[in-house]
């Protein structure tokens, strides 16, 4: 097995028994990305020359003796929504195309202070507006299961370069699915905090509401040391949480022994593929043979989950990148007449169609005579959705769900109809309105050859008993461990 193959916590205990060097795993990485990244294209911004200056500082800290944190060394890549200083930040928009942030978002912050290294910036949907990545102003990223497929969006780049082992883990956003949904469909391990677990502090707003950082990994271990390494209070980000945080290792427990599932029968109706539901129904009895109880229930205003979010993320979107002016920072027009002129040259060449179709949408939804009509109404559906969730959770420890309706789609075929589109996140939106956890953990391969994902979903701050179940659940099954086969792209 290649270096680049294996997880954290195995490269962890590799490099504190000094078998190897975290230079040689970064250059490992990089290898690997010479022999596949063309393929995949799944980073925007590759920065090989921090990467080994970090890996080299994890070195001499593993000479010393020092003691060792256990993402220390190891290779990560970061959405490109995510500031990273000194290092172009794009948003994937060509609006911040000259864009270097000048300070560290917090999860940066922890990051270093861990002594990870950082491998680069990965390909996103503009502003995270997107199921796809192909919203992207600069590439379209290649699902490493089917290189003429996406690998779902907005953090496809994320997803796509983890499960290409071009980076051991990687940090996305989630503001409706955008991490839950492309680790479905590239097979890899994906987690969205709980809203206010993680610091916003530094990672461009999209719906403040809505938005959270969250990990993609190899395994769930995995999962739990990255949400270890950045969850916390943030005096820089009013809306991060004061509450204790579990050490999440300690949820890794293979055993689910009476704890109960519930399945919410309004996931399972029109829309879903008949393979993903069947990969689904097998997971569950899965959990139900390793003994959890399986209960159904409902989640009755699931149905409205889409309309609300695509009200309530486009109206914060379009108070959110009101920044983009060309005055401050970021892409301004060549030529203008005047003020007003340069406005709305820069903002028209500056963002791409789906950003201003949200901007649009957003400021109807919010001008003077429809905002009754449509954001107050969202906001009190909002409401249904999350108690919904509250009832559920009384009963229930964690909701068994799967992630995205259908596996990955060929490149391309939803591009010409945004509806489409929107209905990639039916499945995920709920829990965002709700701010709750959520896992997405590989549980098979439908005939194609493509991945589906089971999403666990807990009450807020409860990430334990989705570690537990997503834990016990991979250590009783094999799914996490098949690969793509990407090794021979290059002959295709
Ligand atoms: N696909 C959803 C959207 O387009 C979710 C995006 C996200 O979570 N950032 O808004």
């Amino acid at each position: 097995m290649s270096l680049y193959q294996l997880t954290a916590h195995e490269l962890h205990d590799k490099l504190k028994a000094r078998e190897i060097t975290a230079v040689e795993l970064t250059e490992s990485i990089y290898e690997r990305i010479e022999e596949v990244e063309t393929q995949v294209k799944g980073y925007l911004t590759l920065t090989k020359e921090i990467a080994l200056e970090q890996a080299n500082a994890a070195d001499i800290g593993f000479q010393n003796g020092d003691e060792i944190p256990p993402l220390a060394g190891i290779p990560i890549a970061i959405k490109d929504v995510i500031c990273t200083k000194g290092v172009r930040t794009t948003c994937a928009s060509k609006i911040l195309s000259n864009f270097v942030p000048p300070y560290d978002a917090t999860v940066m912050t922890k990051l270093h202070q861990q002594g990870a290294v950082m491998v680069g910036k990965t390909n996103m949907d503009e502003f995270a507006m997107g199921s796809s990545t192909e919203n992207s102003a600069y590439q379209i990223t290649h699902n490493p299961w089917d290189l003429d497929t996406i690998p779902g969006g907005s953090s496809g780049g994320s997803a796509a370069v983890v499960a290409a082992d071009t980076a051991i883990c990687s940090l996305g956003s989630d503001t409706g699915g955008s991490i839950r949904q492309p680790a479905a469909l590239c097979g890899v391990v994906g987690m969205k905090p709980t809203y206010g677990r993680i610091s916003r502090y530094g990672l461009i707003a999209f719906a403040s509401s809505l938005d959270q950082i969250g990990p993609f990994t190899k395994d769930v271990t995995d999962c739990a040391l990255v949400l270890n390494a950045l969850c916390g209070k943030d005096e820089m980000d009013s809306t991060s949480v004061d509450m204790p945080i579990p050490n999440f290792t300690q949820s890794l427990i293979n055993d689910i022994q009476g704890l109960k599932i519930g399945v919410p029968k309004e996931y399972f109706t029109e829309g879903l593929d008949t393979e993903v539901a069947d990969k689904i129904q097998d997971a569950i009895a899965k959990l139900e043979s390793l003994g959890a109880s399986v209960i159904d229930i409902s989640l009755p205003h699931t149905e409205y989950a889409i309309a609300t979010y695509y009200i309530i993320a486009p109206a914060e979107a379009s108070a959110n990148l009101a920044r983009y002016d060309g005055v401050r920072y970021g892409y301004r027009t060549e030529e203008s007449e005047d003020l007003i002129n340069m406005y709305k040259k820069t903002r028209s060449e500056g963002f791409g169609e789906e950003v201003k179709r949200r901007i649009m949408l957003g400021t109807f939804a919010l001008s003077a005579g429809y905002q009754d009509a449509y954001y107050k109404k969202a906001q009190k559906a909002r409401t249904l959705i999350k108690s919904d969730f509250d009832a559920a959770f009384e009963k229930v420890d964690v909701i068994a769900t799967p992630t995205s309706p259908t596996p990955a789609f060929k490149i391309g075929e939803r591009t010409a109809d945004p509806l489409q589109m929107y209905l990639c996140d039916v499945m995920t939106t709920p829990a965002s309105h709700a701010g709750l956890p959520g896992i997405s953990v590989p549980c098979g391969l439908v005939n194609s050859g493509l991945p589906v994902g089971l999403q666990l979903l807990a009450a807020p701050f409860n990430e334990e008993a989705l570690f537990r179940v997503a834990y016990t659940y991979e250590q009783n099954t094999e799914h996490h461990l098949l690969k793509p086969n990407i090794s021979n792209v290059n002959d295709k």
